[in-house]
């Protein structure tokens, strides 16, 4: 299907970014799986290639791009099968962060690091006790004198290891009357008295990623470290996780076109009963089916992002994106794997790998079911 979002900037930016992906990265994603994390150098090097942030203003040591260079890069690592290198999570879901609501020294501090790949970010919303009810986390920060101080536990959190920088959400207020305009957003770096980092979580998927539990024990950061204002946190976070949803919505669709295509070819190669196994009316149907299903999803998803960069705030849509693409990609790929047979339950193979990575996409960036709470609100329900 013809696609209409991208100009011939765009294209370049593609190709520059496969050839990124076929020498920085294809080489080494079964070592980066084993060791559970991708190596630190090869987010110097996306950094020193324009390949995050690439919408940041140039004066910030971004290239001065826009989102569909992102939406680029997130789908070229979908497509690459690589489930844990998170520079989308970097770029476009912890940086605008930073950008939106930071004032001009936190700027000038932090984005040209973020940038170059020398600062990788990481987000601490979730904790042991909860996760989609993001109002009733319990990390505390009491002012003391021009410090904060935090305490509290953090799990789940993705470039938990790697990251130089963590924008930890805390409660500002304890009041539980005041449960949504008590929590503020706190800048953290790494190596903070305090601030320790914890397991690297064993996962079902996105095996190169390092996800991971964070802890702060009376962790003191300067007052110039909160970013907006106190108990601005809940109303910031609303705002950007649209984005943050969109971004899953975009690597699952990315991730279903990849895996059909590569499932077609092997039908057409695979032979059983004497013949390729392309040729089975079911075989026929069941991909069909799929490609349907993949098509309309990168109709809606790039109409979406049509709408999200001319700077229309789609609460309805990009819930609705997250969780119809991320439940069709999950069907997509089951549908597909069946036709590896016994291969497609052998983790050297790719499609394996995708059905693995591809279930936390209707978990996590807020559960599939909290989208459709947030939908049902919208329709007055
Ligand atoms: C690999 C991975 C990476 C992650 N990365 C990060 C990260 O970088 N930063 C971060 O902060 N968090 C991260 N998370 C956490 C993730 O966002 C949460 O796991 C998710 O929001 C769900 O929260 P929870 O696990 O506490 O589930 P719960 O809130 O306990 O919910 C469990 C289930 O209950 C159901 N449910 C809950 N509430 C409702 C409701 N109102 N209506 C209907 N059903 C409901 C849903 O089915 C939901 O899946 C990550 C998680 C994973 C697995």
């Amino acid at each position: 299907m013809d696609r209409t979002l991208f100009d011939a900037d765009h294209d370049a930016f593609r190709q520059t970014f496969r050839q990124f992906v076929d020498r920085e990265i294809k080489p080494h994603q079964e070592r980066w799986r084993d060791q559970g994390q991708v190596d630190r150098e090869a987010w110097r090097k996306a950094g020193a290639q324009g390949f995050l942030c690439p919408w940041l203003d140039e004066k910030y040591g971004g290239a001065g791009a826009d989102f569909l260079c992102s939406m680029i890069v997130m789908e070229e690592l979908a497509r690459a099968y690589e489930s844990g290198f998170a520079m989308s999570l970097h770029s476009d879901i912890i940086v605008p962060y930073i950008h939106s609501f930071g004032n001009e020294e936190q700027k000038q501090r932090w984005l040209p690091g973020c940038a170059s790949g020398e600062i990788v970010g990481a987000i601490a919303m979730t904790e042991p006790g909860t996760g989609s009810d993001l109002a009733a986390v319990t990390t505390s920060a009491v002012r003391d004198g021009d410090d904060w101080v935090i305490n509290g536990s953090k799990t789940f959190i993705s470039n938990g290891q790697l990251c130089d920088l963590v924008i930890v959400v805390a409660k500002t207020d304890p009041n539980p009357e005041n449960a949504h305009k008590g929590i503020s957003l706190f800048v953290v770096e790494a190596g903070r008295n305090g601030f320790t980092k914890g397991r690297r979580l064993q996962k079902m998927g996105m095996a190169s990623q390092d996800t991971s539990e964070l802890f702060f024990e009376d962790c003191r950061v300067p007052a110039a470290n909160m970013i907006g204002i106190e108990g601005g946190g809940f109303l910031m976070l609303m705002q950007k996780l649209q984005q943050e949803r969109l971004c899953v919505a975009i690597g699952g669709a990315a991730a279903a076109e990849q895996v059909l295509e590569d499932t077609i070819a092997y039908t057409k190669e695979r032979k059983a009963f004497g013949k390729p196994i392309s040729k089975f009316q079911n075989t026929q149907f069941k991909l069909v089916e799929c490609l349907a299903k993949v098509e309309v999803g990168r109709a809606y998803i790039d109409k979406v992002v049509a709408g999200h960069i001319s700077g229309k705030y789609l609460v309805k849509e990009c819930s609705i994106a997250k969780f119809w693409i991320t439940d069709m990609a999950q069907e997509v790929i089951d549908t597909c794997l069946q036709f590896f047979g016994g291969y497609g339950y052998m983790l050297e193979y790719p499609v394996t790998r995708a059905f693995m990575d591809s279930r936390v996409q209707r978990i996590y960036a807020g559960a599939n079911e909290i989208m459709k709470v947030i939908v049902a609100k919208q329709l007055g329900l």
